[in-house]
């Protein structure tokens, strides 16, 4: 049986009268990547600061790292990494001396402290700018200083609130490059993002969170396969073939010039059986077929409605 690294049930907390998580579940396996998908202000840093011991819930369940967070915080607080928006990084100091900082929050001896910063530091390619006050370091280099920093303390859980906000995509594409280097590693990842196409790319499981509930959960392709939208396509080489099939599959869409059809389907096992099946009877045979799931970007309008500023972004 695999391991659950994180586990809430019933999570509940309010700001005064505003209700910011309504009881959710999460389950997220060891060494596997969770996306918390949502619009600004929908409640993943609240979900972030609660699991990791930073803020208090009103109520639930929670298990992180194997231990209970309102009995054990400090067991919890010695399984875990935290990074994001809140930022442990201190401008005025290199880059190096925050490395040494944390290795000496961590009690480990001086030469092993600068061994493992300077290890960091080469991994993070922060070498060259090792010495320089960290304020000097662009957008993408501060959130790789803070990673590297979380990892001075060896976590096995790493919680990374909306890790590329506010980056360019060349930094951004770096920092999922680091996120898939961790979980080959073994370390559990809960991330944060509004950005579909980041959760699409690293998540194993993504829960939808909106108006302080799970909209949805699972992989990206179940969510996908949640909504309508989906098709199949069939192409012909044979206009003779493309004409049959067209009159055995009444219910295709026809797209003449490319001898294609289109049909309206999840690209389930089954359906795709009853297709080819239909074209078997018929005796034809189509040359390419392909499954078109909705993307992630239908998923999330149909669930919340809404389409966020960084999905906008991602769809361009
Ligand atoms: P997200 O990370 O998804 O953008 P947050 O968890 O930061 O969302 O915020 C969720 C809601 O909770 C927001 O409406 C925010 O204003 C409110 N909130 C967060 N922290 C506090 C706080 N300390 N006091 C009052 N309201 C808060």
């Amino acid at each position: 049986m695999t391991s659950m690294a994180i586990q809430a049930r019933g999570l509940r907390k309010s700001y005064g009268d505003q209700t910011v998580l309504d009881g959710i579940d999460l389950t997220v396996a060891e060494g596997t990547v969770f996306a918390l998908l949502g619009p600004n202000g929908a409640g993943k840093t609240t979900a972030v600061k609660i699991l990791s011991t930073l803020v208090t819930a009103d109520a639930g369940e929670l298990r992180v790292g194997g231990h209970d967070l309102a009995a054990e915080p400090q067991a919890v607080r010695a399984a875990i990494g935290v990074t994001g928006q809140f930022s442990a990084v201190d401008g005025l100091i290199t880059g190096e001396e925050n490395m040494l900082l944390m290795a000496d929050l961590h009690h480990l001896p001086k030469a092993e402290g600068r061994r493992v910063a300077g290890e960091l530091l080469e991994r993070f390619d922060l070498t060259d700018a090792a010495k320089k006050p960290a304020s000097t370091y662009s957008g993408g280099m501060k959130r790789r200083l803070d990673i590297a920093m979380t990892l001075v303390g060896n976590p096995r859980i790493i919680f990374l609130d909306e890790p590329t906000t506010g980056l360019d995509p060349r930094a951004r594409h770096g920092m999922w490059q680091i996120i898939r280097e961790l979980v080959t590693g073994g370390v559990t990842v809960f991330l944060t993002t509004q950005y579909l196409e980041e959760a699409d790319q690293l998540a194993d499981r993504i829960a939808v969170l909106n108006n302080g509930r799970i909209a949805a959960e699972g992989t990206a392709d179940e969510l996908k396969r949640q909504i309508p939208g989906g098709h199949v396509r069939l192409r012909f080489s044979d206009p003779v073939a493309y004409g049959r099939a067209a009159g055995t599959l009444r219910d295709s869409t026809r797209d003449d010039d490319a001898l294609a059809l289109r049909l309206a389907s999840d690209g389930s096992q089954r359906e795709l059986r009853a297709i080819l099946g239909r074209l078997d009877t018929a005796g034809i045979e189509a040359d390419e077929l392909t499954v078109h799931t909705p993307d992630l970007d239908d998923v999330f309008f149909a669930l919340t409605g809404t389409t966020t500023d960084a999905a906008k972004e991602t769809v361009r």
